[in-house]
């Protein structure tokens, strides 16, 4: 069994859990190597102390299962039978008695609960998310790799989107082109959907492009990811279409001032806090703190948020391995609107920045 498991395992037995059943599609990925988006149908990996895991799923999908390398039980159902009942008998047949059961709480809906509970009358429920949060915290090498992979698409889809910068082109014409270089480089998938804004739109900071027309004198926004087997990368940068005022260059250059001094704190040993605060502060001090209104970034792998969450509360310790994003933001409504984000690797030196598109002020003629 994989060492994923086997950490799972090791906290059910210090805390007295006979069953993990774990039904988010991340998870379940990361646990098992498959990943599937079964919609309605019930995707399930179940996860005992001892016994051997079974996978639920479709009974469709069991073929690509076992081709993911997935080589322990595997239920598939068909769409009229019951899974709930094969999923009772697969548990009984390993285990007599069920006390505890962790469920992703977050995840799971009220239908489903009910489910388990009328199959487990006596049984109580605790909730896998904080230690799964924790287990995908921490990348290995190959994760990392996959990232980095992920990033330097990102990096290519920032560069197609500022060469499609033109008179005349609308928000959607330049998100188009950017997602159309991009499948044409075999992407299938973004981390989101992505973001091209201008002008007043780019002061929100969750704006939706729209048939707006970028005009010179205007700062343009972009916010993408890219999914490189199954892990995303979260990339924002911000250019200049033209020559802008000053004002617009002075929140350029504060946004990144705090930007760069957020990398600079970021090393094992310090809180997440203090790298928000870092940026928090310098932003604070040109006077666009209230103009700052969202957390410093946020952790980053099978999920485009996920731990640590990058707060100026958050005590965690940041620790080597972890993979986050770092995107301060400055949004003055009617002015401007500028983010600036890359994705880090903490090493014992401090941070690596996985995202390399230039972030001195592009200005596009
Ligand atoms: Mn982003
Ligand atoms: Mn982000």
């Amino acid at each position: 069994m994989n060492q994923r498991l086997h950490k799972l395992q090791a906290w059910m037995k210090e805390n007295g859990i006979e069953v993990s059943f774990i039904t988010s599609s991340e998870n379940v990925y990361y646990l098992s190597g498959f990943f599937s988006n079964p919609h309605e149908r019930l995707l399930a990996l179940a996860v005992f102390q001892e016994e051997e895991p079974f996978l639920v799923c479709p009974g469709m999908e069991v073929h690509d299962v076992k081709s993911s390398g997935w080589n322990q039980e595997i239920i598939g159902y068909s769409d009229i039978d019951n899974p709930w009942e094969l999923v009772h008998t697969s548990i009984n047949n390993r285990i007599s008695t069920v006390r505890t059961v962790a469920i992703e709480k977050e995840h799971m809906n009220v239908e489903r609960y009910e489910r388990l509970t009328s199959l487990f009358p006596n049984a109580a429920f605790t909730s896998a998310e904080e230690k799964m949060r924790k287990l995908r915290m921490i990348k290995d090498a190959k994760e990392l790799k996959i990232i980095e992979e992920a990033c330097a698409l990102a990096d290519f889809a920032i560069e197609v989107g500022c060469s499609e910068i033109k008179e005349g082109r609308t928000e959607l014409d330049v998100l188009n082109a950017v997602e159309y270089a991009l499948k044409k480089k075999g992407v299938t998938e973004m981390s989101f959907s992505t973001m091209v804004l201008t002008g007043a739109n780019a002061a929100s900071p969750h704006g939706n492009p729209g048939t707006t027309k970028i005009q010179k004198g205007d700062l343009v926004l972009f916010d993408l990811g890219v999914v490189v087997d199954r892990y995303c990368s979260d990339i924002t940068r911000t250019v200049a279409y033209g020559d802008i005022n000053d004002k617009q260059k002075e929140i350029y250059d504060t946004v990144l001032k705090g930007q760069l001094a957020a990398i600079e704190a970021s090393k094992p040993g310090v809180t997440a806090a203090v790298i928000d605060l870092t940026a928090r502060r310098i932003i604070s001090e040109a006077g666009y703190g209230e103009y700052f209104p969202h957390r410093l970034g946020h952790g980053l792998g099978i999920s485009v948020h996920e731990y640590p969450s990058m707060t100026e509360t958050n005590q965690l310790i940041i620790e080597e391995g972890m993979v986050y994003t770092i995107e301060p933001g400055i949004y003055v409504p009617g002015v401007a609107g500028v983010r600036i984000e890359d994705d880090v690797f903490i090493t014992t030196d401090g941070a690596k920045v996985l995202t390399k598109f230039p972030k001195e002020l592009q200005i596009i003629r």
